[in-house]
């Protein structure tokens, strides 16, 4: 049997690695995982059980008692807590930030991280985060981490946000993405950092096709498709 094959795209919030991997994956015929949208499933159960995302001990017990499922169909996701479908309830901007802060959690990452490595089935995934490439998967043999320059990254997240009708402006968004970006790179666990076998993808002035052309060139190159 051939073994599923997994690409690992990590790098900070707006970089563009959910539209490149949903885009990679329809390219490759293999499943696209938000890896992402986990962290995001803990937060929403810890901000609906009242309990604060720096309440470590109390966040520990309520992530311990959630069903937390991820169902992958071709470039299509959702996630799913204690049996309901909370794909688009965890877009706000409480989750958002909450999910940076529980995630910091080791039991939390710990559960997270093998409901992510349970997903590859199939002909394997795309999937992208944070630290895929360096913890979830380090023996992927194709890892990608993309970045971009902020004030960018900030334009592309407002656009999003606009896009799927949420209200927000550009500073706000820059000081988001901002914060997040500490939270993520300063966490003591999981921290985030490129792979030492990650190659490194600027996109402040690629568009994602672009950057998916690219992706597609190493796959190639590597003898992985
Ligand atoms: O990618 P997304 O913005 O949805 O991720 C939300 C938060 O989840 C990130 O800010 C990060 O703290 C966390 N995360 C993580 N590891 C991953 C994916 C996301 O820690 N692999």
């Amino acid at each position: 049997m051939i073994e599923p094959l997994v690409i690992a795209i990590d790098g900070p919030a707006g970089a563009g690695k959910s539209t490149v991997a949903q885009k990679l994956a329809a390219r490759l015929g293999l499943n696209y995982v938000d890896s992402g949208a986990t962290y995001r499933a803990a937060a929403l159960k810890v901000l609906e059980a009242g309990v604060s995302p720096e309440d470590e001990s109390a966040v520990v017990e309520v992530i311990a008692g959630a069903e937390i499922r991820f169902t992958t169909d071709g470039d299509r996701c959702a996630v799913w807590l204690d049996g309901r479908d909370v794909t688009q309830d965890i877009r706000t901007p409480e989750v958002t930030l909450a999910a940076a802060q529980v995630s910091r959690l080791p039991a939390v990452r710990k559960k997270l991280i093998a409901l992510q490595r349970s997903l590859v089935q199939g002909r394997g995934v795309v999937m992208e985060g944070r630290d895929i490439g360096s913890v979830v998967f380090p023996e992927a043999p194709l890892k990608i981490f993309l970045k971009a320059e902020v004030q960018e990254r900030a334009h592309r997240r407002r656009k999003q946000d606009q896009e799927e009708g949420r209200a927000s402006t550009l500073e706000q968004t820059a000081y988001d993405i901002g914060r997040r970006d500490q939270l993520d790179a300063e966490r003591k666990i999981s921290p985030l950092i490129p792979a030492p076998d990650a190659v490194e993808i600027d996109s402040t002035r690629l568009t994602a096709d672009q950057v998916v052309e690219q992706i597609l060139k190493l796959a190639q190159e590597r003898r992985l498709v």
